[in-house]
């Protein structure tokens, strides 16, 4: 359902605000919009000087505002239903495109209000992209890498963007662009698709260079799929701009952290997407403490439960030790949402994996707000809530920068301006 479309100003009072400058909260503090753009922010009454005549007050009191969340990791075209890859890419690109626009309804009403859309066959992408651009169909702002390069028979072949060899991965990179490609996606390692392995490096570091220098040619940035941890270490050579996943995997899909990559990461301020709720499974997580806090779990959901739990903390505890470095302000959350049982509509899960592991409540959401804005270049419109930017807003019951499970309870969101929830 959407709201219709306010040509008034509107003067948004909620009881806190982040502005995601820092993610403390503030309370008597006033937001103008007008035109799709925040006019003013700061004191009520300072603020409501500055509205023209005709000028809407919303109440969002019990609220807190904060700028639209970005999520630097999703895949419009698949479901978040619990089917294989192989099952979801039996799919015709029709229906994938219709998966697409469900998930970007899902994810703007969860108040993800951008997105990049990380991989997805043939020309899917791209249509959503276009779709949304037309006003067609609603979604959160999106960059789109349109198909993710990949070597022969590797990560995501079925995308249809194999390429092996400096020269082939160079063409790809100029198809993309050509195509529409905001951004360039490369899988550095296996992964989830079967016949590859996660651990294992699927490209050389001159590969993937090519790849940054053919991209940055075209004012492009990179961000590579980087499961194993020698695929780490090559794309921090490489020059890649954004780390995905970071999960120092060797062949024999055991994760050994490795201080010297870690240092490496820290030294050439590589950003990095660790999509957390990816390996730990998060959402299933959730579901089985829900069920614990109903009292409904059953003796065989506890057993799952205790191993989910145990098995996400070997991956939260690389993350621990990756924090011990510098690289805090370098870290953007990402869902990997589509994918396996990642449903869309749950930025959430991943500020509290990230509070999990050592980010205050004010950290996670600057993580998502500010610096993921910076990540993937759009810092100078997006991010914060300041004069001249676009008003791209949610607020939540509660008080996420006190209790970060309040970012579970949207009640509101924004987007140019524009109520959409
Ligand atoms: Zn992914």
């Amino acid at each position: 359902m959407m709201y219709p479309h306010i040509e008034h100003p509107q003067l948004l009072l909620p009881d806190a605000l982040i502005d995601g400058i820092d993610g403390s909260s503030m309370s008597g503090q006033a937001v103008l919009i007008d035109e799709g753009v925040i006019q003013s922010v700061g004191k009520v009454d300072a603020v409501r000087n500055e509205a023209k005549h005709g000028t809407i007050e919303v109440d969002l009191s019990g609220m807190t505002l904060c700028p639209g969340l970005i999520d630097g990791h999703t895949h419009l075209s698949l479901a978040g239903d619990g089917r294989s890859y192989d099952e979801m890419f039996s799919e015709t690109d029709e229906m994938m495109v219709m998966t697409g626009a469900m998930n970007m309804m899902k994810h703007l009403r969860a108040g993800i209000t951008t997105i990049r859309e990380h991989g997805a066959r043939n020309r899917v992408g791209f249509a959503l992209k276009e779709g949304l651009q037309r006003g067609y169909i609603p979604g959160p702002r999106m960059q789109v890498s349109g198909r993710p390069i990949t070597c022969t028979g590797g990560h995501f072949w079925f995308c249809n963007e194999e390429a092996d060899g400096e020269d082939e991965i160079r063409t790809s990179v100029r198809r993309l662009v050509h195509e529409g490609a905001d951004y360039i996606k490369i899988m550095a390692s296996g992964g989830g698709t079967r016949g590859t392995i996660p651990g294992r490096a699927s490209y050389t570091e001159a590969e993937l260079h090519a790849a940054v220098h053919e991209a940055h040619h075209f004012d492009r940035i990179t961000a590579a799929h980087c499961r194993a941890r020698e695929s780490m270490k090559r794309a921090v050579q490489a020059g890649i701009d954004l780390m995905e996943h970071a999960e120092f995997l060797d062949p024999d899909d055991v994760m050994r952290f490795d201080p010297e990559i870690a240092a490496m990461m820290e030294e050439s301020k590589i950003w990095i997407s660790p999509t957390l709720q990816a390996w730990t499974k998060y959402p299933r997580i959730v579901a089985l403490r829900n069920e614990r806090d109903m009292g409904s779990l059953s003796h065989e959901g506890e057993v799952e439960l205790e191993g989910l739990e145990k098995r996400a903390q070997t991956r939260l505890d690389v993350m621990r030790k990756l924090l011990e470095y510098d690289l805090k302000a370098r870290v953007l959350p990402g869902t990997d949402s589509g994918v396996g049982m990642l449903e869309f509509g749950h930025l959430d899960y991943d500020l509290e994996l990230l509070v999990e592991v050592g980010f205050t409540p004010p950290d996670a959401i600057v993580s998502a707000t500010r610096i993921s804005a910076e990540a993937i270049g759009m810092g100078d419109t997006l991010g914060t809530i300041e004069t001249g930017k676009v008003a791209d807003l949610v607020a939540f019951r509660g008080d996420p920068s006190q209790d970060i499970y309040a970012a579970r309870n949207v009640g509101a969101v924004y987007q140019g301006g524009r109520q959409i929830r």
